[in-house]
């Protein structure tokens, strides 16, 4: 058994948390999950559920200085049941790494070189690059014998065209900063355009399909033939849809307008459209729930803020519909995507000349699992597909270590 170790690790590092699910892929069953939150504080909270061993999930809360700790906290749970991170059984080792920039177009084994790339990427990914490179560097120091494998967010977007991925900006200006979109969402646009052929009983190869992954960060792709050919974040994850705090597309003189007239300065204004912005920002909630609780009961503000989310959604549906061509589905994922309904209803609602349409009943009925939810005689399918970006980084970790 030890010959042939197929159980992966996969690690989700934020600056202050860390996600982890331990999976087996020779069955792609999960053997473990849970998240560490608050590291760096005296209250931080370790939530721990093995799932192999029918086990109960178990809660910690001490003090957890950083991630090294962190990590060390989460090999002894694991340890408890059986699951020890110096198992012989272990492959590798997956993490998230939000921003790949131009170069890093498929999952990668990293290694100094790989690290200081990613580095390099610190300033178009300040939030993120920083907390994915720690999350590499303590695992290192962990099973410093065991492959890391780099899974990037950016990776499934790199097929864009230029006449997609560039801004209209002076060329030499933006090539020198690294200025161009790059999109985000990439395991999950990936995964779920892979499903959702599947649910259609086609190739990946075979159709083209518009990935609408939202959840409090939402954003939208055109995949043709298993390709993405555009996708609605760009240099940041601040452009496109409507999110739960980020505004998405904006007039970028708002940004000179605000600096002028509203004394602010640009922490501020950063701080604003990323965090204060969007659904939070229109209307005081950034759930889908608590926002459809209050439109049900006659809210305004949640009405308003209802309609512009779906207003720019049904925009990026018609975008990507031309930018297609032939449009064979459109897969609703993510928190929302996959939970609300009525925003499935709405977003695809007076779209019958594009060939879209949901079966009410099919839309509302609760259930798990990849399903379709349009009427049999509908030109284009209306899906919905549970992404799971954690398998998907499980998947690409181990299929580039066992070869
Ligand atoms: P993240 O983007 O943080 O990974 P998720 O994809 O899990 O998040 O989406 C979280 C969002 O999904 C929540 O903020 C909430 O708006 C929405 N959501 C979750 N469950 C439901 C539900 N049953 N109905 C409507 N919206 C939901």
């Amino acid at each position: 058994m030890t010959s042939n170790p197929t159980r992966v690790l996969v690690l989700n590092s934020g600056s202050s948390s860390l996600k982890y699910q331990l999976l087996d892929m020779a069955d792609r069953s999960r053997l473990a999950v849970g998240l560490v939150e608050r590291i760096g504080d005296e209250q931080a909270r370790l939530v721990h559920t093995p799932l192999a061993a029918g086990g109960e999930k178990r809660e910690r809360i001490e003090p957890i200085g950083d991630h090294d700790a962190a990590l060390k906290a989460v090999a002894t749970e694991l340890s408890e049941d059986g699951l020890g991170l110096d198992s012989p059984e272990l492959a590798a080792i997956g993490h998230r790494v939000v921003h790949g920039g131009k170069r890093f177009t498929r999952p990668t084994v990293v290694d100094e070189e790989v690290m200081a790339e990613i580095e390099r990427l610190i300033p178009v990914a300040p939030l993120h690059n920083p907390a994915n490179i720690t999350g590499i560097r303590t695992a290192q120091r962990l099973r410093p014998d065991l492959p890391q494998v780099a899974v990037f967010d950016t990776a499934f977007h790199q097929t864009m065209p230029e006449a997609a991925s560039r801004y209209a900006l002076d060329t030499e200006l933006a090539d020198a900063h690294r200025i161009r979109r790059y999109g985000f969402h990439g395991t999950s646009h990936a995964y779920v355009s892979r499903e959702t052929a599947k649910l259609l009983g086609k190739a990946p190869e075979e159709v083209n399909v518009i990935v609408l992954h939202l959840g409090n960060g939402a954003s939208a792709s055109a995949v043709a033939g298993g390709r993405c050919v555009d996708t609605s974040m760009g240099l940041t994850p601040l452009e496109g849809l409507v999110m739960g705090t980020r505004s998405g597309d904006l007039d970028p003189a708002v940004i000179f307008h605000l600096a002028r007239n509203a004394e602010m300065d640009l922490p501020e204004i950063d701080a604003l459209l990323n965090k204060r912005s969007g659904l939070l920002g229109l209307c005081g909630d950034n759930d889908m729930r608590e926002i459809r609780r209050r439109v049900e009961a006659g809210d305004e503000k949640a009405r308003l803020a209802f309609d512009i989310y779906i207003h720019r959604l049904k925009k990026y549906i018609g975008a990507y519909t031309a930018v297609l061509g032939r449009v064979d589905a459109v897969a609703f994922t993510a928190g929302v995507g996959e939970n609300a309904a009525p925003v499935r209803a709405a977003a695809v609602a007076g779209l019958e000349e594009l060939g879209l349409a949901v079966d009410a009943s099919l839309n509302e009925a609760r259930a798990d699992g990849a399903r379709l939810i349009s009427p049999e005689y509908a030109r284009v399918a209306v899906a919905v597909v549970p992404t799971d970006e954690e398998l998907e980084i499980a998947g690409q970790t181990y299929e580039l270590v066992r070869s």
